[in-house]
């Protein structure tokens, strides 16, 4: 493919010269790139997809890792300089290690990271380290076995544990985990997923569950909010203090319980919508970009990949950014359709 060079420049070694970030319509700096390999996904995690989901993308219709390493120099190109590998569950890509080796090689990407839910960690931190990947988020919503197996539907608590493990041995640092927190499954939870930052420099991230696709009616009735959450954790450790001097870190606010070495996040779209610091755009992994994670607005990035050429690409990139609607409209009760999570990758 005439769009695809070779480059032997792995992410530490970064060009001084970087294009500017594209800016929306908003002014907001678009630079973030969220790439689903796969909508696959070996749990079912009951906010996310169906127990009896089984109708995925064909093999043929997922990007290859040559047209993703395409799409993702188009992007550096016009300025995007962080890429997260999402799914699905991105580890179920037999081709991952050679993609992230692929992305890594690009000039001019700063983060290359991976949200997995950790289960096939243990054989592939170490390669994908190597390979360049940065560090991972690894999703785990409760540390109580019978509330995951309720939860995420999957009853091997130790193995993702191992896969944690296994991240931070091979450096993948700093160690995020992702709790999705839904009433009457693992809201009484959160204050022992938030004891792990005591004596681990963890970050342990809540997010408010979020209506989409066919899971909607789950994380609608089941929602709990952060300022809920955030109660109950400071109900066993006291007041929690603000990091970063309160500010977002990314869609994160992040606090310390006092003495902790880790720190405890909360990433709230429902209750404190974001959207005016949103920076990314998402791909699926059948190639349509994603101009908001909560609208059903997308552009065919892979029939554009496939029939023009690279400057074709960019200027996708650039419609793309202009065209990002300004925020989502869950408060106003509407809901994206089209896709579910595991369908878009978070
Ligand atoms: N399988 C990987 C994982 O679980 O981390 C990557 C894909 S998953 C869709 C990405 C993130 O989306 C996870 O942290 C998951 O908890 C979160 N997620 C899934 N459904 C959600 C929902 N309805 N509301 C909020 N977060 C959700
Ligand atoms: Fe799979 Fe991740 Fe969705 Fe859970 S949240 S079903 S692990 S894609």
């Amino acid at each position: 493919m005439a769009l695809l060079t070779a480059t032997p420049a792995p992410t530490e070694h970064l060009s001084s010269v970087r294009p500017a970030r594209l800016r929306d319509r908003y002014g907001r700096p678009i630079h973030y790139l969220r790439i689903s390999l796969i909508d696959h996904c070996n749990l079912r995690c009951v906010y996310c997809m169906p127990e009896d989901e089984n109708h995925f993308t064909p093999k043929t219709d997922l990007l290859t890792p040559a047209e993703i390493e395409a799409i993702a120099r188009a992007a550096v190109s016009v300025g995007f300089d962080k890429i997260r590998l999402t799914g699905g569950e991105p580890t179920l890509r037999p081709d991952l290690v050679e993609i992230v080796e692929r992305l890594a090689h690009i000039e001019g990407v700063r983060t290359l990271a991976m949200t997995t839910n950790g289960l096939l960690l243990t054989r592939l931190a170490k390669p994908l380290k190597e390979a360049g990947l940065t560090r991972v988020n690894i999703h785990l919503d409760t540390v109580n076995p019978e509330r995951l197996r309720q939860l995420m539907l999957y009853n091997r608590f130790e193995r993702v544990w191992e896969g944690i493990l296994a991240a931070e041995a091979a450096g993948l640092t700093p160690i995020k985990l992702n709790a999705v927190v839904l009433r009457g499954y693992n809201d009484e939870d959160v204050a022992d997923l938030a004891a792990l930052t005591l004596e681990r420099p963890w970050h342990v991230r809540f997010i408010e569950a979020m209506p989409l696709g066919p899971q909607a009616t789950v994380a609608l009735e089941r929602y709990v909010s952060n300022q809920e959450t955030k109660a109950h954790i400071e109900a066993r450790f006291g007041p929690l203090e603000p990091a970063f001097d309160g500010q977002l870190v990314g869609e994160a606010r992040m606090y310390r319980i006092p003495g902790a070495l880790g720190l405890v996040g909360f990433i709230s779209p429902v209750s404190e919508p974001y959207c005016d610091s949103c920076n990314r755009l998402r791909l699926t992994a059948d190639g349509k970009m994603r101009l908001c994670l909560l609208t059903d607005h997308e552009l065919d990035f892979r029939q554009t990949l496939r029939t023009g050429g690279e400057e074709a690409l960019r200027e996708l990139f650039v419609r793309a950014v202009k065209a990002k609607p300004v925020g989502h409209q869950l408060r106003s009760g509407i809901y994206p359709q089209i896709r579910g999570m595991s369908q878009i990758g978070g």
